[in-house]
């Protein structure tokens, strides 16, 4: 234990180490039955007599705080409730940069849109951003890990290439290679999730009062980056064929933005998808306007039905589209592997800022991955969600239109994972939100992916992919239920 000791100060040692040892277990930090050092051991340890340390255990002793067992050492006893309170600052003693931060009103900082009730808990979370987690298969992740800590030792527990391990690199390439587009090892760099990868290339593309241009509706997080940066952020309106890309040239003439942010395929939060003469035009316009663009696929390959669109990276001769996708979608989030594909000069510093960021991404977990991801176990696992989360929408679609109120609509999305529902006129999902989650139901407000929030309060956000018909047909009419009451009332 290193306890601070203020040696010339008025407080004698043993009620230093006494209240020290106290406060501890008065705020949980030391729990119950943890063994403590033995006195000879502290007082050798803090360079005091073992008589000091023995004067405040037994002290402690006495209070009920602590046990001895002859033989097998000193234990914390069950707290009390109402122990002595934690050792931190109040509120108001908190140093002032602290108090500074608190009541400067971070727009990336967002309060929870609707307060949930004290002990509420949805049971049915269709706010939920991933596919389905039952689907992971554990036991191949379980027999993996063995099998690299086996294989590589202690090798698999280093630091490991900024750029991410080679082996995975090359998986990745191959696997984007599949879908169109052809990379090479080294023009991938592996990512704590894509999530890094946006704020990667934000980091290195945008400086306060620079200018980003997004979709509106945009993903929320993404989003909220842009506004932790400082920089302007103006959106573009969307239809189902995703960014309206005819309205891009004035803004771009206008606003000179050094970055345009995109969702192209199955986008967050609408599911739309952009045309393919839309995806050739953007391309084309950022080539003329000398502007790179930060291509988000993170579901580009759970595609329901319809005709596959190229990825904008696909089109890109003029090495102006930076692409990043995920494992976290088809795969399961936790790993936090994504990647970035780009070529030039960019993504050597986008390599350089990820090691001042994190040093690397988990080596350990790379390797893991690495052997799970061969080109036919991805493809066959990607058939199956395929099915699976086709299934999953039309009976989200069919419970909507059969259990919301006149007036809801949506547009059925090709692929991805979400249906964004518009709600009747009068009707918000902000004021809608704390009442279903009371019925155990949880989804996402459309103002959180929208600049301006009231004007996405009239949209929700549900996710099919995680959760089965039966889930769905029960959580739907139940959420229906509710919104229909609040209209009432
Ligand atoms: N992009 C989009 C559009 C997302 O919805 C998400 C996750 N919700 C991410 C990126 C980030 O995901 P991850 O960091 O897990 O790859």
């Amino acid at each position: 234990m290193r306890i601070p000791l203020e040696r010339s100060g008025a407080t004698p040692l043993y009620a230093q180490i006494e209240g020290f040892v106290r406060r501890a277990i008065g705020a949980g930090t030391l729990a119950a039955n943890t063994r403590i050092p033995s006195a000879r051991r502290l007082a050798g340890d803090l360079g005091i007599s073992r008589m000091t340390v023995e004067t405040a255990y037994a002290r402690l002793e006495a209070d009920g705080l602590l046990r001895r067992e002859t033989g097998s050492g000193t234990f914390v006893m069950r707290q009390r409730p109402g122990g002595d309170p934690a050792s931190a600052p109040a509120p108001a003693a908190w140093p002032r940069w602290q108090r500074d931060l608190a009541s400067r009103a971070l727009d990336w900082h967002r309060a929870p849109v609707a307060a949930a009730p004290v002990g509420a808990v949805a049971q049915i979370d269709f706010a939920a951003g991933g596919g389905d987690p039952r689907r992971f298969p554990l036991a191949d992740l379980r027999s993996e890990l063995r099998a690299v800590l086996q294989r590589d030792g202690r090798q698999a527990l280093h630091y490991g290439d900024a750029r991410g391990y080679e082996p995975l690199r090359r998986s990745v390439a191959e696997l984007l290679s599949v879908h169109g587009l052809q990379a090479a090892a080294d023009e991938v760099l592996i990512t704590s999730g894509s999530q890094q990868g946006i704020a990667l290339v934000a980091q290195l593309l945008l400086r306060p009062g620079d200018t980003v241009l997004v979709e509106r509706p945009t993903y929320a997080a993404a989003l909220d980056l842009f506004r932790a940066l400082g920089v302007r952020i103006v959106d573009v309106p969307l239809d189902h064929q995703g960014m309206q890309v005819e309205l891009l040239e004035p803004l771009l003439t206008r606003w000179q933005p050094k970055l345009i942010y995109t969702v192209p395929t199955f986008q967050n939060p609408s599911g739309s998808c952009m045309g393919s003469a839309q995806r050739r035009a953007l391309v084309a316009l950022a080539a003329r306007h000398d502007v790179a663009v930060l291509e988000d696929d993170f579901v580009g390959d759970l595609r329901y039905e319809g005709n596959a669109q190229p990825p904008l990276k696909a089109l890109d001769r003029s090495g102006n589209v930076i692409y990043v996708s995920t494992f976290s979608k088809m795969l399961t989030p936790g790993l936090r592997v994504g990647f970035v594909h780009a070529g030039g000069p960019v993504l050597e510093l986008l390599a350089g800022l990820k090691r001042l960021t994190d040093l690397a991404t988990s080596n350990l977990l790379q390797r893991a991955l690495h052997r799970h991801v061969s080109i036919g176990r991805y493809e066959a696992h990607l058939r199956r969600s395929r099915r699976l989360y086709l299934r999953r929408r039309d009976a989200m679609a069919r419970a909507v239109e059969c259990c919301f109120p006149p007036g809801s609509s949506f547009a059925l999305p090709a692929g991805g994972l979400f249906l964004w529902v518009g709600l009747p006129d009068g009707c918000s999902s902000s004021a809608l939100l704390p009442l279903a989650i009371r019925a155990g139901i949880s989804f996402a407000p459309g103002s959180e992916f929208f600049l301006d929030a009231p004007a996405g309060d009239r949209f929700l956000r549900l996710n099919f992919a995680a959760f089965t018909p039966e889930e769905i047909d029960c959580g739907i009419r139940e959420l229906g239920r509710v919104m229909v009451a609040a209209s009432r009332a």
